[in-house]
């Protein structure tokens, strides 16, 4: 039977500031175990929490960029469960009367703009983490990261997809990054996300019984785990099967979902209010301060881009998918560079550079700058193609100006035609086997010497002028043997 599918995410975001939700500790990454705790953090008798302001601002800043309304009145609850990394028995979070609500997210899919709805966005403290690498036998406790605030972003069950899924999450980051309040590091935990699916048949009003998918360490992760899920559940539901209400596990090397818990209700945690936080008002004032102070967001600016640099609706979304490639972008087109030109280098080999080492847009050392003179020494006939492509990744690596780097390694193009006649005549002489096959009808023999031509002169010669001289020569010496 068909089915549909009514997926809803839920995102916590470590906020990257630099001390915890309710106490002075560190919240720096990496540090030896259990060297950033004290008695708040760790839940001793007779402590006090006192809220972080700069958690409060930057909580509004996401919420005022998803279009959330804010609560008038802060107040927080105790959340309570049982668990070794927890050292207080009880999470301070917020309960009835979260931060934001009724906020959302637009995404693009293929040609089409759905507007995903995000039901709440709370502040809360992050537990502790369990370490069982160090002993197969025993395990351990750092409380290094107790209390580091967070801020969870919840959905409404809009998401029809597994790629609608994975459209949000990578919105929804990119939004997060523009507004520079999580480094959003999945491997370090910055970003963690849980999603839940149920089927119904298409058009029915009535949502099917629930299933959350915990342990989705990418973006991928959620995707491959949903694409299982469906099919797992539709199977069910096709043998007449009922689905329980439970959470799931994802399985990364088994590639499929594995039944962890029966889903908890909220009665389950007794949430009451938290006695030693009072309930506050938010100034207007506060408000109104952060959100003059928003900056342009992905959405606006990809807008932006198509209209004032004639950018498809496509290039103009991967290129402001990450804050820093959009600046690097119009960086490089106020050093001079024309916006198809930039926006092909920065989407060609600057993405496929990213993908094959899996660094951040922001950890290249390319500067606009340099860019925009490697497209001038292009165009001036300085830089053949591979060449430029041989400077620009000098340029990711090492930071160099192309300028400079073609003046100290005395990288110039070959242009002088008789220079290139000597390249292609030695080429052809050393390779008399390549040159019969090619008289023979082999058209690869070509490649092989146009490949032989271009280590010759050290990738100087341009390779479209080198490919038709070679062509024009060969071609000439079998005329001259029939
Ligand atoms: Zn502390």
């Amino acid at each position: 039977m068909i089915y549909e599918s009514v997926i809803g995410l839920e995102v916590h975001l470590q906020l990257k500031t630099a001390t915890k939700l309710f106490c002075g500790c560190s919240t720096k990454f990496g540090a030896p175990p259990n060297s950033q705790t004290c008695p708040v953090c760790l839940g001793l008798p007779g402590v006090l929490p006192v809220l972080n302001e700069r958690v409060l601002e930057w909580g509004v800043r996401v919420a005022l960029a998803f279009d959330c309304g804010i609560a008038r009145v802060m107040k927080f609850d105790r959340k309570q469960y049982f668990y070794p990394d927890l050292p207080k028995n009880f999470q301070i979070s917020q309960f009835d009367m979260p931060l934001a609500q009724h906020g959302h997210l637009d995404i693009t899919m293929e040609e089409e703009t759905r507007r995903i709805g995000i039901r709440r966005i709370h502040l809360e403290e992050d537990a502790g983490k369990l370490l069982h690498e160090a002993s197969p036998t025993e395990s351990f406790v750092d409380f290094n990261r107790t209390g580091v605030p967070l801020l969870e972003i919840v959905s409404e069950p809009d998401l029809r997809s597994p790629d609608e899924a994975y459209q949000y999450l990578v919105g929804l980051k990119a939004v997060v990054q523009y507004l520079d309040v999580s480094t959003c590091n999945m491997e370090e935990g910055s970003l963690r996300c849980d999603t839940n699916i149920s089927l119904r048949r298409p058009g029915a009003s009535s949502l099917g019984s629930k299933v959350e998918i915990k342990n989705l360490n990418s973006f991928r992760a959620v995707k491959l785990a949903l694409e299982h899920e469906m099919k797992r559940q539709a199977l069910a539901l096709d043998r007449g099967e009922r689905i329980p209400q439970e959470t799931r596990l994802w399985d990364a090397k088994g590639q499929r979902t594995e039944s962890m818990r029966s889903k908890e209700g909220s009665a389950d945690y007794r949430y009451f209010p938290e006695p030693d936080l009072v309930p506050f008002v938010l100034d207007e004032g506060f408000i109104r301060r952060i959100r003059e102070a928003l900056p342009e967001l992905p959405a606006s600016r990809s807008r932006r881009f198509q209209t004032s640099h004639q950018l498809s609706a496509y290039d103009a979304g991967v290129l402001t998918q990450h804050r820093s490639l959009a600046e690097l972008f119009e960086g490089a087109l106020r050093a001079g560079a024309s916006p198809k030109l930039a926006a092909n280098w920065i989407m060609g080999d600057l993405l496929a550079y990213l993908n094959a080492t899996r660094l951040e847009p922001d950890a290249v050392k390319l500067r606009p700058e340099g860019l925009a003179h490697l497209l001038e020494l292009i165009q001036d006939g300085t830089l053949s193609g591979p060449m430029a492509k041989e400077v620009f990744l000098q340029m990711l690596e090492r930071g160099v100006d192309p300028v400079e780097l073609v003046s100290e390694r005395g990288l110039r193009q070959i242009v002088d035609p008789a220079a290139l006649e000597r390249i292609a005549e030695e080429v052809i002489q050393a390779n008399a086997k390549s040159v019969e096959a090619y008289h023979n009808g082999k058209a690869a023999a070509l490649t092989h010497l146009i490949g032989q031509a271009m280590k010759r002169s050290q990738g100087r010669a341009d390779p479209r002028q080198m490919s038709a001289l070679l062509k024009r020569k060969l071609d000439a010496a079998r005329q001259e043997t029939k």
